[in-house]
């Protein structure tokens, strides 16, 4: 077996380290690159101890000597600031594996774009926003692009391209979050612990808190309309409380086709770094008997106003998905500190979205002007909550 060279951006983070543990559990499969994170110079230094890795990179320049530090005895490359993660997508790979978290991660993802690579994509921000352009510059690449995101790694196993034709839907699953079935009123003091504590998934705290909110399950619909060439009212969402059953295709004859596993992120990283091959994993292995029961309900769109925005932004296109990942971006950023109530969040992605005036999205350029706009307007929006 040939031995695939992988490198992780974003190695330090929820999906990064299921990848590394993978990873470290097949060393005939695969060896690993570069590694890149954010600012957290030991976790970092720890992933390059035990992958092995060439190629180390630190986002924030602040970080570099704390990086060195860490990395005290490596027999590896050292670098720091948004350049070098840019570096490290560049490094020679046969998998990419593009976990970085938020807008952050469009730059390296598109690095990563040449020929024969595959990119395992995590980030579904980039794919929101900058849908086309990622798309684009893949297939002028010769890159190959497959989802990491469970529901959509679900969808990419139960769906075949070659049957686009007789497939009449869709489904992405959702667990419905911590909040499933709370009251409106009582989302309104909803305090940070609560919206961090996930009842299925143990991911990094943006997801966490999308998860809640239901945005990730809007920013999901959007990036599967992107992998998938299916219009907004081909695409479904049922709420699916035990996450065992990730997506369903529904075909024309009346057969449904779905992918179940353990809610377990190893899973789905697997499927795409063992590509077109499988894989052994240490996960769990599905016990329907002592699950039980599987069941399923609507998403309530009163109190999860997330998911019509999204719809909303994936019908109009251009720039509207941008936006309203950037506004979403902002509002949970500003959560998180504190700053301003759960059920702001998806009220300041509404008035972002209704106040900055439609644009294009043609262009890498363009994606990164309507992000900044809606940063704009979204950082306004959260100082007069903050004022009042
Ligand atoms: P996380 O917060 O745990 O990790 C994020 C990673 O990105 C960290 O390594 C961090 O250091 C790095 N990072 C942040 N800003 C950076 C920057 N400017 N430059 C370089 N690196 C930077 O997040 P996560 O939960 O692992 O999620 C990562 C991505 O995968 C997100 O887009 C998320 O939506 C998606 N995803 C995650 C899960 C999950 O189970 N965690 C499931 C599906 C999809
Ligand atoms: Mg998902």
């Amino acid at each position: 077996m040939t031995q695939k060279r992988v490198s992780i951006l974003g190695a330090t983070g929820s999906v990064g380290l299921a990848a590394v543990d993978l990873i470290q559990g097949a060393p005939e499969r695969f060896r690993t690159e570069a590694v890149a994170g954010g600012s957290n110079a030991a976790a970092l230094a720890a992933v390059a101890r035990t992958t092995g890795a060439r190629f180390v990179a630190i986002a924030d320049p602040g970080q570099y000597g704390a990086l060195r530090a860490a990395c005290a005895g490596l027999d590896a490359e050292l670098a720091a600031g948004p350049d070098a993660v840019i570096e490290a997508a560049l490094r020679p790979a046969d998998v990419v594996i593009a976990a970085i978290v938020g807008i952050a991660g469009l730059a390296s993802t598109l690095a990563a774009c040449r020929p024969g690579v595959t990119i395992a994509l995590a980030n579904k921000e980039a794919l929101v926003s900058a849908g086309p352009v990622v798309l684009a510059r893949a297939a002028a690449a010769g890159a190959t692009i497959l989802p990491v995101d469970s529901e959509h790694s679900a969808l990419f196993q139960v769906y075949e391209p070659t049957r686009a034709h007789a497939v009449a839907s869709l489904t992405l699953t959702a667990s419905g979050g911590p909040f499933r079935d709370w009251s409106t009123a009582r989302m309104a003091e909803v305090r940070v612990e609560d919206a961090l504590k996930h009842p299925n998934w143990d991911m990094g705290a943006k997801i966490t808190i999308d998860s809640a909110t239901m945005f990730n399950k809007g920013l999901e619909l959007i990036e599967a309309a992107r992998l998938f060439p299916l219009p907004e009212d081909r695409i479904e969402i049922v709420v699916h409380p035990q996450s065992i059953i990730h997506g369903f295709a529904t075909y024309r004859d009346g057969s449904v086709m779905a992918q179940m596993g353990a809610p377990d992120m190893r899973t789905p990283i697997a499927v795409a770094l063992a590509w077109p091959d499988r894989m052994e994993t240490p996960v769990a292995r599905l016990n329907l008997a002592a699950i039980g029961s599987l069941t399923f309900e609507a998403p309530d769109p009163e109190r999860f106003p997330a998911l019509a925005l999204a719809r909303a932004a994936l019908r109009a296109g251009a720039d509207r998905p941008a936006i309203l990942n950037a506004a979403n971006e902002a509002a949970v950023a500003a959560f998180l500190d504190r700053r301003i109530a759960f059920l702001d969040i998806a009220a300041i992605v509404a008035e972002t979205l209704a106040a900055v005036p439609q644009g294009p999205a043609a262009t890498l350029d363009d994606v990164m002007a309507a992000d900044a706009a809606a940063r704009r307007f979204a950082a306004a929006a959260i100082n007069r909550r903050r004022a009042a």
